[in-house]
Parts: C-alpha cells; sequence; structure tokens
C-alpha cells in the first residue's frame, strides 16, 4: 500500500530524534558530532544510528500487527 509508505518516508524525519525508551523526540538530544543520542527525559543513551534503526524497527513492527497508519509518537516539542 503506497500510502502507508509515505507515512514511514515522512516520519523518518524523527527516527534519530525519538527515544525508544520513553517516546520523547528532541531534536537537541542528538549529538551530530559524537554520534550520540541522549534522551534528557529518562537518560537513555546509544549510538544515533543505532537508535534510528531502533525507531524504524518500531514503525515496522506497528505495520506489521496491521496499523493502518504507522507512526511515531512524539510526546514532546521537537
Ligand atoms: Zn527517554
Amino acid at each position: 500500500n503506497l500510502n502507508n509508505s509515505e507515512v514511514i518516508e515522512v516520519s523518518a524525519q524523527y527516527t534519530s530524534q525519538r527515544c525508544p525508551k520513553c517516546g520523547t523526540t528532541k531534536k537537541s538530544n542528538r549529538n551530530h558530532d559524537l554520534h550520540e543520542y541522549h534522551c534528557s527525559n529518562c537518560g537513555y543513551r546509544s549510538n544515533d544510528d543505532r537508535l534510528g534503526a531502533m525507531n524504524i524497527q518500531l514503525l515496522g513492527t506497528q505495520y506489521i500487527s496491521g496499523q493502518e497508519q504507522p507512526k511515531l509518537e512524539l510526546t514532546t516539542n521537537a
């Protein structure tokens, strides 16, 4: 389905800014120079590329489990 893949694409810009633990999405949580993500809310820390992969996997899981519009929940202002 074309619509579903479009939704995933749009959300992908946030995948490196979202904490997989608490869902906080904050641009400043990502340190581009160190390639590190550090959540200011729960303290979760990870490589930013790995973090993006985790969030993309989450979207894929939602899609497989039947959600018509898989998307990342943005719990704070980006
Ligand atoms: Zn967090």
